[in-house]
């Protein structure tokens, strides 16, 4: 809790300098004996294990203990929700959907009226205390986004009124498709480029939402990226990583640079954007699944089609041994946005199942990395950590309906986008760009019409 005492600033001051030498002096160690403070903080090893033969110069660069390009987070902006969650609900969200196994155990320990947790593992005892609630949990705690039910009321015609709308077409397309590896090409037919075909997926469900009363936010509108760095901005970095892992040679530090441009720096910019300048209500992040099509010149086709939804969840040991992803991890706890992500993606993976008629993909039960979400029988609700779904600070519902190297797919994307329906091994289907769409919209539609009041005018009203 934010306390306003009499403590001498200046002793504040020489406590927080005296902390930051002692950081230093640990980090300095850290750096020259990676192997001995894997022994000290076991949670480390997971991370620490391939840094077999690290350059001294290049590992003080590369910090092990946050996520590619991560930055350290300031614990006490949890303050905000001290007292805010009862120890059930905590632990139910942290070892139901937060986590894959008992590992969390290394960072947090459990008491009666509070938790423990680590907040920065290159020092043993730096810890956070976090206090429950005694009553019920809060139902609308300290957040910058609205759950449905805190919504003044919409209409029929408009259920979406006042709701913002993140859309986030996955990928970046274009010229940079080949370089992402979201490309591939059977012959002479048009190449087959993910982040196209999300763009344009977007600019249609973007359309609808707006006509249903949502505000709504592209957050990137052409097939270029969003963010202004490029791979050999990603030099530095790129060495630093490439070294810890023991591979130095210069395909490996590329791979790395390009990976940190597509992928890595390209959400972070995303997320920065979003959650600085937007601040929606909901994140949609849109991609289309694909397994895998070795060479990409010469893709490998499969039978297989199908849909999956994925909510934010499912920290495997390594991702929580991070202290910043650990730290994420806590905000969407705290800001209950499995709440709101749950029944949104229930309706979504529900819109996927009616519009498309694909049977919901799964994950092995045996799966280290998903978690599996039930709710009313839906089919095809999962949580994962991915970059994306950590770093938006809103509910995020991120889409994995289709397989692109199905040969129905392939055949649908060719064909383009195009008003009405065209026929399609056997039956008349939209484009599927709108039977995507259509799939969202329509979700979105019935979920707020149930979850938010509904203000029904008199006949002779204007609104
Ligand atoms: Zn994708």
């Amino acid at each position: 809790m934010s306390k306003k005492n009499s403590t001498n600033p200046l002793v504040i001051i020489l406590s927080l300098l005296l902390l930051l030498a002692i950081a230093y002096i640990i980090g300095t160690r850290n750096a020259k004996l990676p192997v001995e403070q894997t022994e000290q903080a076991p949670a480390l090893q997971q991370d620490t294990a391939n840094a077999a033969t690290p350059s001294p110069l290049l590992t003080s660069a590369h910090d092990p203990t946050l996520a590619d390009l991560g930055v350290r987070p300031d614990w006490t902006s949890l303050d905000l929700w001290q007292e805010t969650i009862t120890h059930d609900d905590f632990v139910d969200l942290l070892t139901n959907v937060y986590t894959v196994d008992d590992t969390w155990k290394r960072y947090i320990t459990i008491h009666k009226d509070h938790a423990i947790i680590r907040t920065d593992t290159r020092i043993k005892d730096a810890t956070y205390r976090l206090n429950f609630s005694h009553e019920l949990s809060a139902a609308s705690p300290e957040r910058n986004w609205n759950a449905a039910g805190d919504l003044p009321p919409g209409s029929q015609q408009r259920p979406l009124a006042g709701v913002h709308i993140a859309i986030d077409p996955g990928h970046i397309g274009g010229q940079f498709a080949k370089l992402e590896e979201r490309w591939f090409k059977i012959g002479n037919a048009q190449p087959v480029m993910e982040g196209n075909m999300t763009l344009t997926t977007a600019k249609i469900i973007k359309r609808q939402l707006q006509i249903l009363g949502a505000k709504v936010y592209l957050i990137r509108k052409e097939n270029k990226p969003v963010s202004l760095r490029r791979p050999a901005d990603y030099r530095a970095e790129a060495e630093a990583k490439a070294a810890s892992l023991g591979k130095t040679d210069e395909a490996s530090i590329t791979a790395l640079q390009n990976k940190f441009f597509y992928r890595t720096g390209e959400i972070r910019e995303r997320a920065r954007r979003v959650n600085l300048a937007f601040r929606p209500d909901l994140v949609l992040c849109l991609h289309y699944n694909a397994e895998s099509w070795a060479d990409p010149a010469n893709p490998t086709l499969t039978a297989n089609n199908h849909y999956h939804v994925l909510l934010h969840g499912a920290l495997t040991r390594s991702e929580l041994a991070h202290d910043d992803e650990r730290f994420e991890m806590l905000a969407k706890i705290l800001q209950r946005s499995h709440d709101e992500e749950k029944p949104i993606g229930a309706y979504i993976a529900q819109g996927f199942a009616q519009f498309t008629g694909l049977p919901a993909y799964n994950y092995s039960p045996m799966s280290t990395r998903a978690v599996k979400i039930n709710i009313n029988g839906v089919e095809g609700l999962w949580a994962r950590n991915l970059i994306a779904n950590r770093l938006y600070q809103c509910p995020v519902i991120f889409l994995e309906p289709y397989v692109m190297n199905n040969q129905e797919v392939f055949d649908r994307v060719q064909l383009g986008d195009y008003e009405g329906t065209k026929m399609i091994n056997g039956s008349m289907r939209k484009s599927i760009y709108r039977e995507y769409a259509d799939s969202v919209t329509e979700a979105l539609k019935a979920y707020y019409l149930d979850h938010r009041i509904i203000h029904e005018p008199m006949e002779d009203d204007d609104e």
